[in-house]
């Protein structure tokens, strides 16, 4: 009896949590297929994409060669593949092109004897749940998808279209399946992960409370959410016990007229006050910040830094403010030379890593699931989302352990155990 050896995939993902999602959610509808984590052996490499800036197009675009020069077969999918899909498969740079709405085929379309492209609506919300997670002990959730905002820079709301939640029965049948496979903490994540449940007439702090009841569930992380979508059920949730004690609340800049250009919906005074509030609370606090925006003059920049010190930050995601074809800020003028953004962009990365030095100076006790063995240290994150290093014999993988007792230093916390 012969026995048919399933072609290779290999997945290849870039971008944000959703995408890691969303590589999940893929790998789990393959049927004649076998997933590998090891590039060179793959006939088929699924790049799940994306395209938030004109670097990140390179990046993947840089990829796509590469793997075409290697004789690949390459199937294109992610954000990327809403805005460069038809471009790239014009140019037969890619054997198929997969859209968001199309996902949930990824089975059948590989199977294609002939090059495709599947674009599909960006309006649908895949409801089949993940049943397990691949070389992770924590699991991604997509609770929404898709943006209603519109952020002068941003290309998102055309890659991943209009806000939509998951139904509540799906999230939590999700989660009940993973706990039930041993998973204990769960990162809720989305396009706009604060929107949840605005078209369904519930919100975030509602959907929170339930999944916090589902026997098993230990810690509920967040991505990124909006200030203006702290609202009074998520202030009933903020004292819960299963709550990581570290919020991400992108704000993107701290100057009142920037935040205007950018056509945000936060202003700072009322940042501020929220972030004050939430750090009396004992949370560690990051954000999203953009320099070097179009419009960012000196003035407006140095208003910004004595803003920006007045926030009581921990963690930061910034970056400098990069073109995206296709966004109102791409036709700004007032652009901001390169070299001043990245001397802006030290400035305030070095601020924060002094305050995440002093806050973790406060010995504290830390609740910590390790994730991985890198080198002879084992490593994980606490429940203010900061990285710890532990020296041990025992094998500790996977293990959720406590600490009292660890040195902080520049990159992270040290403990032995
Ligand atoms: S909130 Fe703004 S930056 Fe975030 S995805 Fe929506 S449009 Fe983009």
């Amino acid at each position: 009896m012969t026995i048919t050896q399933r072609p290779k995939v290999f997945f290849k993902t870039f971008g944000c949590r959703t995408n890691i999602y969303d590589t999940e959610f893929m790998m789990g509808r393959l049927k004649e297929f076998e997933i590998t984590n090891n590039e060179c052996e793959a006939g088929v490499i699924v790049v799940n994409s994306c395209t938030v800036t004109n670097g990140a197009d390179s990046g993947v675009r840089n990829y796509i060669s590469r793997q075409n020069r290697n004789g690949k077969k390459i199937i294109f999918a992610g954000c990327g593949a809403e805005t460069r899909g038809a471009e790239l498969f014009s140019q037969t740079k890619v054997f198929g092109v997969i859209g968001h709405k199309e996902k949930e085929n990824i089975n059948e379309l590989l199977l294609s004897p002939a090059p495709f492209q599947k674009l599909g609506t960006i309006t649908a919300m895949p409801k089949q749940p993940i049943k397990t997670y691949h070389n992770r002990c924590k699991a991604f959730i997509k609770i929404q998808e898709g943006c209603d905002f519109s952020c002068s820079y941003c290309i998102i709301p055309q890659a991943r279209g209009k806000a939509r939640s998951q139904d509540e029965s799906n999230i939590i049948e999700e989660i009940t399946s993973l706990t039930n496979i041993g998973y204990k903490e769960f990162v809720l994540t989305g396009t706009n992960t604060g929107s949840y449940g605005k078209d369904k007439g519930t919100a975030l702090g509602a959907l929170l409370k339930k999944l916090s009841k589902i026997n098993g569930v230990k810690r509920i992380r967040l991505g990124s959410i909006e200030p203006v979508q702290i609202d009074e059920s998520f202030r009933e949730i903020l004292n819960e016990s299963w709550l990581e004690r570290h919020l991400h609340i992108a704000i993107q800049h701290t100057d009142e007229r920037m935040l205007k250009i950018m056509r945000r919906r936060n202003n700072f005074k009322r940042d501020l006050a929220l972030f004050e509030e939430l750090s009396s609370l004992g949370f560690a606090l990051g954000t999203d910040f953009i320099v070097g925006h179009p419009g960012e003059s000196e003035e407006i920049w140095q208003n910004a830094l004595v803003n920006f010190k007045k926030l009581p930050l921990t963690h930061l995601h910034a970056f400098c403010y990069s073109k995206r074809d296709g966004t109102l800020s791409a036709n700004m003028k007032q652009i901001v030379n390169g070299s001043n953004a990245k001397s802006r962009l030290k400035e305030l990365q070095s601020i924060v890593s002094q305050n995440n030095f002093d806050f973790r100076q406060k010995k504290t006790f830390l609740e910590v699931l390790i994730e991985e063995k890198k080198g002879d240290f084992y490593t994980g994150f606490d429940q203010f989302y900061n990285r710890i290093f532990l020296k041990t014999s025992q094998d500790l993988s996977g293990k959720w352990i406590n600490v009292d007792k660890y040195e902080a230093k520049r990159e992270g916390n040290y403990a032995a155990f």
